[in-house]
């Protein structure tokens, strides 16, 4: 089977919006043995619109479409599909109950122009939409299929979860199933030689992947119903588990912040921050996983020296060995620890971009960890600009914070 993704708005033409919605589609449709071959972008222009979605719907068996299902003028995606099939638009009653329902409110009445978000054509049936008020459209004719649905991230990503995958999947005739392991300590090559013995098989399948969170082993099983497939990755993730021990971080979807997390709520530790060179970036990384509020206890953003004097860092530290030091990085630690009462502090100073400081390149961290007994620290330089210094800063303090944690429980790490 083969798709097109289409993606409609002259915002993304302008290059004011990146395209996130052919990339989460494209994303999503191998797991259901689909092959997309072509995306397509174009703004909001019935004739280029036809064109684009006229072709789309000739030469692929799926086509999806998002954006231009809005009420405005330039609205038209509906129109034009139906153009191309050829077939006429109707206001379907139970849509039309539907928007009214969701957009009269008291001393308020739907415009009448929202009225063709209600519209269908014979062969589309409405896909629900409530985190917004145009329904998607699901159509199909001659063994293909078109899928309408809105532009707006949030809108498109529920309605592909709650209406779009279930179908694509009762229609498959293989699904792709995958697990992904996620690693931190170990280099891509280690990683490569530690499972070779596994790397060997077809389906399924296991590759190897570098990634800003470290490197990640995926294992993929291809098989007529989810379930088998299933059935075909469990031994292996069992072997990989094994193999990896305590290198394992996290699976799938899971984030450094929400392992770190669940750990510092397993031990019933918890957690206050003073950061200079990541801005609040690590408080706000931890503060991404709800319930966060059980562990977490703030973080003090003292980007001056004076800043983190007035916080509880002694004068003398950064004056004697820099503010760029292990001895300012442990200090600060030290003073979050004591200063938002918490039983571990962290602590961390850098340069995230610009000039060389006390001379050391930009990129440069140090990150302390105090318990109340003992600091543990590390050390890293990476620079690919700052954004991406501030970003690996994180990544390093929560892995510090990990490994910390990891052995607190007593796991050995190699
Ligand atoms: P609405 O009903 O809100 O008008 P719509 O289906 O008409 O939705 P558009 O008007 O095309 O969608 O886009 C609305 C917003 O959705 C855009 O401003 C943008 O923020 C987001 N959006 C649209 N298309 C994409 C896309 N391909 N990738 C990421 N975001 C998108």
């Amino acid at each position: 089977m083969h798709a097109e993704v289409v993606s409609v708005g002259t915002e993304i033409m302008l290059g004011e919006i990146t395209d996130t919605n052919a990339a989460f589609i494209a994303g999503a449709l191998p797991q259901f043995g689909i092959d997309l071959l072509y995306v397509s972008q174009v703004g909001d222009n019935p004739g280029r619109m036809r064109e684009v979605i006229g072709r789309a719907w000739k030469r692929s068996d799926y086509t999806f479409i998002t954006g231009g299902l809005g009420p405005t003028e330039d609205d038209i995606t509906r129109e034009i599909l139906a153009e191309v099939l050829g077939e006429t638009l109707e206001v379907d009653a139970e849509q039309e109950q539907i928007l009214r329902a969701r957009m009269t409110r008291p001393g308020y009445s739907m415009p009448e122009r929202n009225i063709k978000q209600a519209m269908l054509i014979p062969s589309a049936r409405a896909l629900a939409n409530p985190r917004g008020t145009a329904p998607g459209w699901w159509v199909e004719r001659g063994g293909k299929v078109a899928v309408l649905m809105p532009g707006p991230p949030a809108e498109m990503n529920r309605m592909w979860a709650q209406e779009v995958a279930s179908e694509l999947e009762r229609r498959a005739d293989s699904i792709l199933v995958s697990r992904t392991l996620k690693t931190t300590g170990l280099g891509e090559s280690t990683v490569d030689e530690m499972l070779s013995p596994l790397l060997k098989n077809s389906n399924p399948s296991v590759g190897i992947y570098h990634r800003a969170d470290g490197v990640h082993a995926r294992i993929t099983a291809k098989a007529p119903t989810r379930e088998q497939a299933w059935t075909l990755i469990r031994p292996l993730e069992v072997e990989a588990r094994r193999i990896l021990g305590p290198y394992v971080w996290g699976q799938d979807d899971e984030s450094l912040s929400a392992s770190v997390g669940g750990m510092l709520r397993d031990q019933r530790l918890t957690l206050a921050l003073m950061e200079s060179a990541t801005g609040g970036a690590l408080g706000s990384a931890i503060t991404d996983i709800d319930g966060a509020s059980d562990y977490f206890h703030g973080s003090l953003v003292t980007y001056a020296t004076q800043a983190k004097i007035a916080n509880g860092v002694p004068a003398e530290v950064p004056t004697v060995h820099g503010v760029i030091s292990r001895e300012t990085a442990e200090a600060m630690a030290k003073a979050a620890r004591e200063h938002l009462r918490a039983d571990l502090g962290l602590g961390i100073t850098g340069i995230a971009g610009g000039m060389e400081v006390e001379g050391q390149p930009p990129g440069t961290m140090h990150i302390a960890l105090y318990d109340g007994e003992e600091f543990v620290y590390s050390h890293s330089r990476y620079y690919q600009g700052r954004e991406a210094a501030k970003r690996r800063a994180v990544l390093s303090a929560l892995t510090l914070l990990r490994n910390y944690l990891m052995q607190r429980a007593g796991a050995e790490l190699g």
